[in-house]
């Protein structure tokens, strides 16, 4: 008898998938993910971004209708026992089907949702399930993982008083316009946003299947006759696919009720929608958080051609950083963000993205001790996830930095030169309480003409 065949089978049974007739497996209820905001940031962002939002938007006077949805919105956040926001809801004066939640707390719910849905309880359906994405992190984790480096260096600076958090996301191209990281989730993210959402419902005594049943009317509308009305909402929220399903499965571990929870009359607020006449027209087309005329955000797609020509003197010259040290060539620049800088030519940057340069930061999980081998990995996938066309060339190999244990990982991606394609390696030091990491970034072709140099560089750094 071969032991590595008894494995194979052992293997073949544990994978094998459950018999249709099983009732499906209890769904772990979804936690926050990697982040490297706070939360006091993620209410900070969203304090900053509801000024913007109530300035392009007609915010609802009507104080029944206001009274009713927030009914609705604080039933769900205590019932449902959600982490402490300072959530608040407001009613916008907008024919589109959507609500969107900013992070750390501020809901807005147009009034073309109060007028298409068919109950309450999926009113409180897509709040429940805008409110997960906020008790979830999602938007600060998506923007986590889409620029984690110039994100570090931006907090760093952010802590120490540089500015309003919203202005420096807005300087890597954040903010609220339409596909923004904050504001558009992966389907990953609108499972879990459906899960703890349906919970919330069942604890606050709505049928959670009612959430499922409006995305799926969303999602028929999409194809009907008015798709505009909702484009914004599923191009916002992607199915994750069965989301009836999905939902139903997880009936059996709900908590059980009447699901007959009332905040007042549907029918008399659709009335009083109604009595509020033709929707204003958006103040401005650029920054709006529900991105209806598809305001493009500041990103750039730069077609800057690679420079004929990157000097690199031999003289080198030392930077003193909060904890750390390294030296690099006397002719590039070190722009500092405190905690982190980023080390370049003045040829090798391109608005704001570096083509030929070393960025240092630093990061700090939230379990407040580094896992070098999981938090790199989910700096990578992070950034792959939100880099198309990325791809790992070398896996993880260990190194040392400076007497710490390291990995180093090579990836390939777009370069901010025209037509070129860059390599970046990733090194991530393992510091105790933080993942301190460098990024070595030069387009492709000349990447072994400046690994040397790099190497150099990552050798000089010392940690005090
Ligand atoms: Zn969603």
């Amino acid at each position: 008898m071969r032991k590595r065949l008894i494995a194979v089978i052992l293997l073949a049974l544990v994978a094998a998938p459950a018999p249709a007739f099983a009732p499906a497996r209890q769904r772990k209820l979804p936690k926050p993910g990697w982040n490297m905001f706070s939360k006091s940031q993620d209410i900070e962002l969203g304090k900053e971004y509801a000024k913007q939002v109530e300035q392009q938007y007609a915010v609802v006077k009507d104080t029944e209708l206001t009274a009713y949805i927030n009914r609705i919105g604080q039933r769900l956040v205590q019932k449902g026992r959600l982490d402490p926001y300072p959530f608040f809801f407001k009613v916008v004066h907008d024919d589109s089907i959507n609500a969107f939640a900013l992070p750390g707390g501020p809901m807005y719910v147009h009034t073309g949702l109060i007028k298409a849905a068919d109950n309450e309880a999926q009113i409180a359906g897509v709040l429940a399930h805008e409110l997960s994405h906020v008790v979830l992190r999602h938007g600060t984790n998506q923007a986590s993982k889409a620029q984690f480096a110039q994100i570090g260096a931006m907090i760093g600076g952010a802590l120490l008083g540089n500015g309003s958090l919203t202005g420096q996301l807005a300087q890597l191209g954040i903010g609220l316009g339409a596909n923004s990281v904050l504001l558009k989730f992966s389907r990953g993210a609108e499972s879990d946003a459906d899960l703890r959402g349906a919970y919330t419902m069942a604890r606050a005594g709505y049928n959670p299947v009612e959430m499922a049943r409006f995305f799926e009317k969303l999602e028929a509308e999409a194809g009907g006759k008015t798709p505009k009305l909702v484009a914004i909402f599923t191009a916002s929220h992607p199915n994750p696919g069965n989301r009836v399903k999905a939902i139903e499965d997880q009936l059996p571990y709900m908590p059980r009720g009447d699901y007959n929870a009332s905040e007042g009359d549907l029918k008399k607020m659709q009335t009083a929608v109604a009595r509020l006449g033709a929707a204003p027209k958006p103040k401005s087309a650029a920054s709006q958080a529900s991105g209806q005329a598809g305001g493009q955000g500041t990103a750039s797609s730069p077609n800057a051609p690679k420079p004929a020509n990157v000097p690199v003197s031999s003289r080198l010259k030392d930077y003193q950083g909060s904890g750390f040290s390294l030296s690099y060539p006397d002719n590039w620049q070190a722009s500092s963000a405190q905690n982190s800088l980023t080390i370049a030519p003045a040829e090798g940057l391109v608005q704001g993205n570096v083509g030929y340069g070393i960025i240092v930061s630093a990061a700090s999980p939230s379990s407040g001790k580094v896992n070098l081998d999981s938090d790199t990995r989910q700096l990578l996938q992070g950034m792959a996830q939100q880099n198309p066309g990325m791809q790992v060339v070398e896996e993880s190999q260990r190194i040392t930095v400076a007497g710490s244990p390291a990995l180093v990982t090579k990836l390939k991606s777009q370069s901010p030169f025209a037509g070129n394609t860059e390599i970046d390696v990733v090194i991530t030091v393992d510091r105790g309480s933080s993942l301190f990491y460098a990024v070595c970034v030069a387009p492709e072709a000349d990447y072994s003409k400046f690994e040397p140099l790099y190497q150099q560089i990552v050798r000089s750094i010392r940690f005090q």
